[in-house]
C-alpha cells in the first residue's frame, strides 16, 4: 500500500514525493505519462550533445531564501543573470524597457533616472486602477511604446488583446528608468549547474519512492492501492471537464542545431512583430554555460491547442476555474498543486513554494515552525561558486561538519549568510 499516489512528476509532484518521503518517511508513487521526470522544466542533451530544455527556455530565479535552500539540497547552481533584446523596429533593443532602450529607439540622450522618468510621464495615459494588461503598460510607458513591444507579442502569445488579459500578465515585465537590463531582479538567480532533470533525479533518488513514467494515473489509479492523491495534471481533467473545459495555452516548439558556436548576443530575442510568427528565440549555451563547437537555439510558436502549458489569466476563466476549485475544495483525500491543478500562471519557485506549503499542510506544521531540511554530506552542493554582484551564489560552507551556508552576496549587501543552518544526514 502507497501512502501517495502523486500525478506528475514536475515540480509540484517531485517536492511532495520528496518532503514526504524524505521528512514524513511516507512511501510514495509517482507517476507520469511524460517519458521523464521534471515535468515542463525538463531538460537533455540533444543528439549533438547539447543540454537544451525541451519545453522551452526555464531560467530559475526567486527572492525566496527558503526556496533556494530547499533546492540547493540537489543541486550546485551556476549564477546566471537573464538577458533578453526585443526585435523592433530593425534593432534588438534591451526588453525590460529602460533608459538604454528609450535613447536607441528615439535617438536621444536621457541620461538620468529623473529625465527617463520625465519621458515617460510626458507618453504615460495614467489610470487609477490598472485592470488590464494594456493598463498596466499604456498607464507606463505610453502607447507606442506599448503598441512596438507588448501588444503584438501579447496577442500571438495568447491570441487574446492586452485589454482582454488581466493586468498580472504584462506586470511580469517592468519598466526601467535606470540602465539595468535584467529580465529579472530577484536576489537569488542562478541555473543547476548540471541541469534540471539531474536536480529532479537526485530529489526523487529515495527508497520510500517509486517512480511510473509512460503512464497516464487513469491506467493505474484502479489498481494501486493508496491512502491519498496528490494531484498536479490540469484540474478540469481530473473532474472530467464537469463544468467545461478549462482554457490552457500551448506552444509549439522548434528546435534547431546550427553549425556555429553563438547564434544571439544574449540567450533570448523577442519578436513583438505580429508578421512574425514565433514570439521568441532562445539559445540554450546563454544558460547553461556550455562549452561546444555548435549551438542550439529554440523558437516558439504559440498555439491553441496541444500540452496545456500556460492558463490564461482572464476574469472568465478565473471564474470557470473557481467552479473547479470549489469542487476541489470538498474532495476528501486529493490534494490539487502546481500551475496546472491551481490554474494558476505560477513560475518554478512559486510552485516550489506551493508544494512546501502543501506539505507543512499535509503534516499539521505551524507556519511559524523552524524548517528541517536535512543535507546529507555527500549530496550537498559543495562545488563553490564565483561571487558574482547581485547574483546568488552558494557559499558550500564545512559540508564535513555537517553545515551548509546559503547566501547572497552583493556589493550592496556584503557577505550575508548562513541563515539557514542545515543539520547533515544521519
Ligand atoms: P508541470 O511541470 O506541467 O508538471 C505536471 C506533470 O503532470 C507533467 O509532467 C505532466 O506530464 C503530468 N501529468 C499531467 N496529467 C497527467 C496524467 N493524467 N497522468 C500522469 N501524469 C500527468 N518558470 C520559471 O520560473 N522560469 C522560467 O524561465 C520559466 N519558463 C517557462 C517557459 C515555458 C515555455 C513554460 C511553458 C513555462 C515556464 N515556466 C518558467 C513555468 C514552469 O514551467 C512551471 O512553473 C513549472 O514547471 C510547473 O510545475 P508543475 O509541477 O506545476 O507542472
Ligand atoms: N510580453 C510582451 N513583450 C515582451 C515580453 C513579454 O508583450 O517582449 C508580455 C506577453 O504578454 C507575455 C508576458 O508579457 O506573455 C509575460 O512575459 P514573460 O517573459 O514573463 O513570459 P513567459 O516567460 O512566462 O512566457
Amino acid at each position: 500500500m502507497f501512502d501517495y499516489l502523486i500525478v506528475g512528476a514536475g515540480f509540484a509532484g517531485s517536492v511532495l514525493a520528496e518532503r514526504l518521503a524524505r521528512e514524513a518517511n511516507k512511501r510514495v508513487l509517482i507517476v507520469d505519462k511524460r517519458n521523464h521526470v521534471g515535468g515542463n522544466a525538463y531538460d537533455h542533451y540533444n543528439e549533438d550533445g547539447i543540454l537544451v530544455h525541451k519545453y522551452g527556455p526555464h531560467i530559475f530565479h526567486t527572492n525566496s531564501e527558503r526556496i533556494f535552500t530547499y533546492l540547493s539540497q540537489f543541486t550546485p547552481w551556476r549564477p546566471y543573470e537573464h538577458r533578453v533584446l526585443a526585435h523592433v523596429d530593425g534593432m534588438l533593443l534591451p526588453i525590460p524597457i529602460n533608459r538604454d532602450t528609450v535613447n536607441r529607439l528615439y535617438g536621444l540622450n536621457l541620461r538620468t533616472e529623473e529625465e527617463c522618468d520625465a519621458f515617460f510621464a510626458s507618453r504615460a495615459e495614467p489610470k487609477e486602477h490598472c485592470f488590464t494588461s494594456e493598463h498596466v503598460v499604456v498607464s507606463k510607458v505610453g502607447r507606442e511604446l506599448y503598441e512596438k513591444f507588448f501588444r503584438g507579442y501579447t496577442r500571438k502569445q495568447w491570441a487574446l488583446d492586452p485589454s482582454q488579459l488581466d493586468a498580472q500578465v504584462t506586470a511580469r515585465v517592468p519598466t526601467r528608468t535606470n540602465t539595468d537590463d535584467r529580465y529579472f531582479t530577484d536576489e537569488f538567480q542562478a541555473m543547476p549547474l548540471h541541469g534540471f532533470t539531474r536536480m529532479f533525479e537526485r530529489m526523487l533518488a529515495h527508497p520510500n519512492i517509486k517512480i511510473l513514467l509512460n503512464t497516464d494515473y487513469r491506467e493505474v489509479k484502479r489498481l494501486i492501492p493508496y491512502r491519498e492523491m496528490i494531484f498536479t495534471g490540469p484540474v478540469d481533467e481530473y473532474f472530467d471537464f464537469c463544468f467545461g473545459k478549462l482554457p490552457y495555452r500551448s506552444l509549439e516548439f522548434k528546435h534547431e542545431t546550427l553549425d556555429k558556436e553563438q547564434a544571439l548576443p544574449v540567450a533570448v530575442v523577442n519578436y513583438p512583430d505580429e508578421s512574425v510568427p514565433h514570439t521568441r528565440v532562445t539559445e540554450f549555451k546563454h544558460l547553461t554555460g556550455q562549452v561546444h563547437p555548435k549551438t542550439s537555439v529554440v523558437y516558439e510558436y504559440p498555439q491553441s491547442s496541444g500540452d496545456p502549458y500556460y492558463p490564461i489569466p482572464k476574469p472568465e476563466c478565473t471564474a470557470l476555474y473557481n467552479k473547479y476549485k470549489a469542487l476541489a475544495d470538498t474532495t476528501t483525500g486529493v490534494h490539487f498543486v502546481g500551475r496546472l491543478a491551481t490554474y494558476k500562471y505560477y513560475n518554478m519557485d512559486q510552485v516550489v513554494g506551493q508544494a512546501l506549503a502543501t506539505f507543512d499542510k499535509i503534516i499539521g506544521k505551524r507556519k511559524d515552525a523552524p524548517e528541517k531540511i536535512v543535507i546529507s554530506a555527500n549530496k550537498a552542493p559543495v562545488t563553490p561558486l564565483p561571487k558574482v554582484p547581485q547574483a546568488a551564489s552558494v557559499l558550500a560552507g564545512a559540508a564535513s561538519s555537517g553545515t551548509l551556508a546559503v547566501g547572497v552576496n552583493g556589493p550592496s549587501r556584503g557577505t550575508a549568510s548562513a541563515s539557514a543552518a542545515l543539520t547533515k544526514e544521519a
